[in-house]
C-alpha cells in the first residue's frame, strides 16, 4: 500500500509501471494472448514517454479532435446506442486506420469548438502574475470566448446546458460570471472543455490555480458539482499526464488531492456553497466505487480488467453501469471515468484508445475528445496514422492553441 497524502510527488513515491492483469476465463486462449500482448505493448511505455515538448502539447490538442471526430460521425456515432454497430460499420469502412478524418465527413463537434474556446482564451491572457488575476482578466476572457464559440455550433449537437446559460453570462459586468446553482447541471458539458486548464498549468505548485480555473470556467454553464468536478477531473489528469505521473495513480490522486482542494475552493468562493455540498457525494462516491473495482484505490497496483471487457458489447454494459441515466460518458463524472478506463486498458496503443473511448454506445464523441488529449500529451504523434490528424478540421488553431499553452507554460515552470 502507498497511500497518497497531500503534497507528496507521485513520481517518487511510485514505480513506473503500466502492467495489466487480465482475469476471468482461464481456458479462452485468445484473451490469454491478448493478456500476454498488452503486457508486452506496457513495457514498451517506458521508453516511449519521454519529455514534454512541444509535440505532445500539439498532439493533445490534435487527438482531442480526432477523438470528438470519431467518436461523433458526423453525429450518428454520437446517438448509436449500440457499439456492436458502430464496430461492424467501421469494419465496413476498411478499419481505424484506413479513416480519413475530414471535414465534410468527419466534422469535429460542440467538444472541440469549446475547448479551442478554453485554450485560446488562455493563450490570449498569456501570463498570470497572481491568483486575483484569475478572476480580473482570465475568467472575463474564457467567457467572451465561449459566447463567441456558441455562434460556431451549427451541425455540432451542443449540449443544451451550455446553450441555455453560455448566452447568459455578461464577461464586462461584475459578477455577470455567476450563474445559479443548477439542481440538473451535471452533465459532461463542463468536462468536455477542460483538458487545455491541465496543459496550461502542468506544475504542482499551480494546482490551485488549474481547479479554480477548472471549477469556475466549469460552472459558467454547469454550476453542478457532478458537472464541474468533470472538468476539474479532466484538467487534473491533463496535467499529471504532462507530469509524466503513471495514470494508475491519477485516481488516486484525484481523490486524495485534487477533490478536497476543489472543496476547499468552492468553500472559500462562498457561492451556493451549501447546495452544492448538499450535491457533492455522488461524483465522489462514483469515482471511489471505480478505482475499488479496478483494484487501484491505493495508486500504485495494477489495474484489473476482466477478460470480458474486451467485446465492445461488454465495454457498452459496463459503461452504462457507470453512467447516470444509462448513456454512459454523458455526466460529469462518468465522462472522466471512461476515458480513464480507456487509457488505463490502451496503454500506448492509439487504436485500442480509439476503440475502448471513441467507439461506444454512449456519449462517444467526448469520451473519445477526454483520451485523445490525455493520450496525446503522453505519447505524441510518432505512431498516429497522419490521416487521423493531418486533414482535421480547424487544424491550425489547434496545434497554434498547443504551442502557446507550452510557451505559457513554460514561462511558469521557470520562473
Ligand atoms: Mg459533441
Amino acid at each position: 500500500m502507498c497511500p497518497i497524502t497531500e503534497g507528496d510527488s507521485y513520481k517518487k513515491k511510485h514505480r513506473r509501471c503500466f502492467y495489466i492483469q487480465n482475469q476471468g476465463n482461464k481456458g479462452d486462449q485468445k484473451e490469454a494472448q491478448r493478456g500476454r500482448d498488452s503486457r508486452l505493448i506496457y513495457n514498451m511505455a517506458e521508453v516511449e514517454m519521454g519529455e514534454v515538448t512541444e509535440e505532445h502539447y500539439m498532439a493533445a490538442m490534435l487527438l482531442s479532435a480526432a477523438g470528438d471526430a470519431l467518436g461523433y460521425k458526423n453525429s450518428s456515432w454520437e446517438f448509436c446506442v449500440d457499439g456492436v454497430k458502430i464496430h461492424d460499420e467501421l469494419k465496413t469502412l476498411g478499419g481505424l486506420n484506413s479513416l480519413c478524418l475530414e471535414q465534410t465527413s468527419w466534422p469535429v463537434s460542440d467538444d472541440t469548438v469549446m475547448h479551442l474556446a478554453t485554450g485560446e482564451a488562455m493563450v490570449d491572457v498569456g501570463q498570470i502574475e497572481d491568483f486575483d488575476e484569475l478572476e480580473k482578466k482570465l475568467y472575463p476572457k474564457i467567457a467572451d470566448y465561449y459566447k463567441k464559440c456558441m455562434g460556431d455550433m451549427f451541425g455540432r449537437a451542443p449540449g443544451m446546458t451550455s446553450v441555455n446559460w453560455i448566452p447568459k453570462l455578461q464577461p464586462n459586468i461584475s459578477g455577470g460570471l455567476f450563474i445559479p446553482f443548477n439542481p440538473k447541471g451535471g452533465g459532461c458539458g463542463a468536462a468536455m472543455r477542460a483538458m487545455a486548464i491541465g496543459l496550461r498549468f502542468p506544475v504542482p505548485q499551480k494546482l490551485e490555480w488549474l481547479i479554480a480555473v477548472a471549477v469556475e470556467s466549469g460552472r459558467m454553464s454547469h454550476h453542478h458539482p457532478t458537472g464541474y468536478l468533470g472538468a476539474v477531473a479532466a484538467a487534473f489528469f491533463t496535467s499529471l499526464a504532462v507530469q509524466r505521473v503513471p495514470p494508475r495513480s491519477w485516481g488516486a490522486a484525484l481523490l486524495g488531492e485534487a477533490l478536497p482542494a476543489a472543496r476547499r475552493y468552492v468553500q472559500q468562493a462562498g457561492r451556493y456553497v451549501q447546495q452544492n455540498l448538499d450535491s457533492w457525494p455522488y461524483f465522489e462516491t462514483k469515482w471511489r466505487d471505480y478505482l475499488e473495482l479496478r483494484g487501484i484505490s491505493d495508486g500504485c497496483s495494477e489495474p484489473i480488467f476482466p477478460v470480458d471487457e474486451a467485446r465492445p458489447s461488454a465495454r457498452d454494459a459496463f459503461y452504462a453501469s457507470l453512467s447516470f441515466s444509462g448513456w454512459g460518458g454523458s455526466s460529469g463524472h462518468d465522462i472522466g471515468l471512461i476515458a480513464y478506463d480507456a487509457i488505463l486498458a490502451a496503454g500506448p496503443s492509439w487504436k485500442e484508445l480509439c476503440l475502448r473511448a471513441a467507439l461506444h454506445g454512449g456519449d462517444s464523441d467526448s469520451t473519445g475528445s477526454l483520451a485523445g488529449c490525455l493520450w496525446g500529451a503522453m505519447y505524441g504523434l510518432k505512431s498516429i496514422p497522419q490521416n487521423h490528424y493531418s486533414s482535421l478540421e480547424y487544424r491550425s488553431r489547434l496545434e497554434n492553441v498547443g504551442r502557446g499553452l507550452f510557451a505559457v507554460a513554460r514561462k511558469d515552470r521557470y520562473k
